[in-house]
């Protein structure tokens, strides 16, 4: 990004800006490469106090500034410090930094081995706190950071899984001191609604969440290598009658809004060496007929003996109107070609949608 560019995509997420000093022009390009640039990065100052901001600025003698491109200070104002590389998250494991260029759902502990310039390929931020699990984040302050990197992701078209914390990036780092699965689910929460938007509204209505809970009883066959959509059959709570009658498999929402899928299945007659991958589509819906589908594998399930019970959370910004379906593809170990197809059933989904 530019340094106009940053400016304008910061502006319209909210973030209120200082341009500190000479930060358009500020960086460490002549000691190495900036870019392709693959997502930012989250950290936690371990300090606080008034000379922050020129303090990630400068650097130090040993760790020379700009130290990232932007601070959040406790007054929740984030001050921009740099533009171009910058000396803030030293080297990455290669397996995390392939999560975040894969935006992966799940962030893995970082490998040892750093063969990764994190410097080259990640925007970062500093956020102004003594890091260690007791000076609290104010909620202002918070926000501003989840401005801040919902702004580069929507910039770049990046999901909320472009985001890490410098300690999903190495062992070596611890920062930052709350966790970014919640920072993540932030930032995607940003990115499903308009770049101005604020959260919460001024009518308690307004987040009135809606709660859904649908299961499945019957036992349903999976054909191996096919993507099935899994059946509902027993309606546990629909206050709102927001998913299909009879056998429908989706779920269908009355509102736009941004929505939490908690699910769990039971699959059975799957072996050790099988293999089951479930996604989530979101299906655009018109006169009856699916005209779109977007789709995110949420689970790649190693079968283990006896009955799999998987975990299959989900979190979207839904459209009225679109359907969601939870699909499932079991694939057999090549041995186990002709193997009988297997089996879901005991699904229980709680959803709960904001609206
Ligand atoms: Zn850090």
């Amino acid at each position: 990004m530019t340094a106009d560019q940053m400016v304008k995509a910061l502006k319209a997420e909210g973030v209120r800006i200082k341009e500190h000093r000479s930060w358009r022009s500020h960086n460490r390009n002549h000691k190495g490469a900036w870019g392709g640039v693959n997502g930012v990065v989250i950290h936690h100052t371990a300090g606080v106090g008034s000379g922050m901001a020129d303090y990630c600025y400068d650097g130090t003698a040993d760790l020379p500034g700009p130290v990232c491109h932007a601070f959040a200070s406790k007054a929740a104002t984030v001050y921009l410090v740099g533009n171009g590389r910058a000396n803030h998250a030293g080297t990455f494991a290669n397996n995390a930094h392939q999560a975040v260029i894969r935006e992966s759902s799940t962030h893995p502990r970082p490998d040892a081995a750093e063969p990764i310039d994190g410097n080259t390929h990640y925007y970062g931020i500093e956020t102004e706190n003594r890091g260690d699990g007791s000076d609290p984040y104010p909620a202002a302050q918070y926000d501003q950071v989840v401005r801040w990197a919902a702004a580069i992701c929507r910039f770049h078209k990046w999901s909320a899984d472009s985001v890490i914390g410098h300690k999903e990036g190495t062992r070596r780092k611890i920062d930052p001191s709350f966790s970014m699965a919640t920072f993540r689910k932030d930032v995607a929460e940003r990115l499903s609604h308009p770049a101005g938007w604020n959260p919460g509204g001024t009518s308690p209505e307004d987040d009135m969440p809606i709660r859904t809970s649908l299961g499945k009883d019957k036992s349903q066959s999976v054909p191996w290598g096919e993507w099935t959509a899994v059946t509902w059959d027993v309606e546990h709570a629909d206050p709102h009658k927001q998913h299909g009658d009879g056998n429908h498999p989706g779920y269908l929402p009355k509102t736009s809004s941004w929505a939490d899928f908690n699910g769990r299945l039971r699959v059975s007659g799957m072996e050790p060496g099988d293999q089951l991958q479930v996604r989530y589509e979101v299906h655009d819906w018109k006169n009856g007929k699916s005209t779109g589908v977007w789709t995110e594998i949420i689970a790649d399930h190693q079968a283990t003996p006896g009955d799999q019970f998987v975990s299959v959370p989900f979190s979207k910004g839904l459209k009225k109107g679109q359907h969601v379906y939870v699909a499932v593809k079991p694939i057999p170990a090549p041995e186990r070609a002709d193997a009988k197809a297997p089996s879901v059933t005991d699904g229980r989904w709680a959803i709960r949608q904001d609206g």
